[in-house]
């Protein structure tokens, strides 16, 4: 059994689809997003039921689908913890196994390219023995590798990876790329020890200084692509174009939906301040990550008298504040205190839970916890 193999001309990517033929459950690799209608066919001409959409890592070079194929087929996503897409139902670590019919696939932790890239590998039993396929995103490509000039790169993690991690896969274990440029397809391991341009002959030094003296252009979407898969893609959905856009507003910085506050945390851009209750936080849920700094506090919602001084602290260090509250009316009044005392302050709207619906039932007209962001409850 070998994986279906498509590919997208705009970015050179190779999208894989992976099936148990038996139960006809598959697993799809790196989705593009204006191939969504191609891969929903597939499935559909080969009787497939999608159990997992996953990344190899957050692009740069084109928009995830895997969020689409959430929403369509039903799949759920998944992606290496150390990506930051923090929208992903389940986040991977090396050695994990992700199970589809009887099937499973093998996370391998191949950082380098980016600091949370993992390569994927298939076993499958066919009539003639064991068949191996790795799937190396842009960690291994054919007679290359990936650049590790952006985005988390390093190029001494890629090295150990390339040569202490794939390299010790079975020789004859088929390459599939995240990319090809030139009209190949696939490699396989022996191939690449002996004869991958990049690493053949090369000292771990020698490496590093190819790597470091590369050169190349930034990619054309990268700004549009990292933070919009930083949320599995989801940029199209609901709000559309307007998701991770910044919307104006009087009296502080702006606007911004829960999807783009998050993507700007995980980047380390901004500072997330939960400005509800203690008690709000405490019944309803919290976000791991927040700062806790109440704008009123019971009882009787009197004015918190330490927020100047809390928040000063949490926007000392000139980053970004983004600001949540139950439904985003707090926040915007915690937002305009918050650019008088000089800091750059924006309100989340919808907030925690989003505003009630017509039963008085909070948390699905919209909200942090609706779109599916990082909460907990304690
Ligand atoms: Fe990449």
């Amino acid at each position: 059994m070998s994986p279906i193999q498509l590919f997208d001309p705009a970015s050179s990517t190779f999208t894989y689809i992976l099936f148990d033929a038996d139960s006809r459950e598959a697993v799809i690799i790196d989705p593009v997003d204006h191939q969504l209608s191609r891969d929903l066919q597939v499935l559909r001409e080969h009787g497939l039921r999608l159990v997992w959409a996953i990344e190899t890592h957050a692009h740069a070079d084109h928009i995830t689908s895997a969020g689409l194929l959430a929403e369509h087929a039903g799949a759920r996503t998944a992606a290496p913890e150390g990506c930051q897409i923090g929208t992903a139902a389940v986040q991977l670590t090396d050695g994990q196994r992700l199970p589809f019919g009887s099937q499973q696939l093998h996370c391998l932790y191949t950082p380098g390219h980016t600091a949370g890239s993992m390569s994927y590998f298939w076993e499958t039993r066919g009539p003639h023995g064991p068949a191996r396929h790795v799937f190396t995103g842009d960690t291994l490509l054919i007679n290359g590798c990936g650049r590790t000039d952006f985005q988390s790169g390093n190029a001494e993690a890629l090295y150990r990876s390339l040569t202490q991690v794939l390299f010790a896969l079975p020789e004859d274990t088929t390459v599939w790329p995240g990319h090809d440029y030139q009209g190949r397809t696939h490699s396989s391991i022996g191939q690449e020890k002996r004869g991958n341009a990049r690493l053949a002959g090369q000292t771990p030094e020698q490496f590093v200084n190819t790597m470091n003296q590369l050169n190349l252009p930034k990619p054309q979407r990268i700004d549009e692509a990292v933070p919009a898969n930083l949320t599995s893609g989801l940029r199209h959905d609901a709000g559309g174009e307007a998701l991770l856009s910044v919307k104006p507003a009087a009296g502080y910085a702006g606007d911004v939906s829960p999807q783009l506050a998050w993507a700007w945390v995980q980047a380390g851009q901004a500072v997330l301040v939960d400005v509800r209750t203690d008690a709000e936080r405490a019944w309803v849920g919290f976000v791991p990550d927040a700062q806790p700094l109440a704008w009123k506090q019971w009882p009787g919602m009197a004015m918190n008298p330490d927020f100047d001084a809390g928040i000063q602290a949490l926007g000392a260090d000139g980053r970004k504040l983004v600001l949540l509250c139950r439904s985003g009316v707090r926040s915007v009044a915690a937002a305009q205190r918050a650019t008088e005392l000089g800091l750059q302050a924006y309100n989340i709207l919808e907030g925690f839970e989003g505003d009630p619906d017509a039963a008085a039932q909070r948390g699905k007209l919209g909200g942090w916890r609706f779109h599916g962001l990082p909460w907990r409850q304690s």
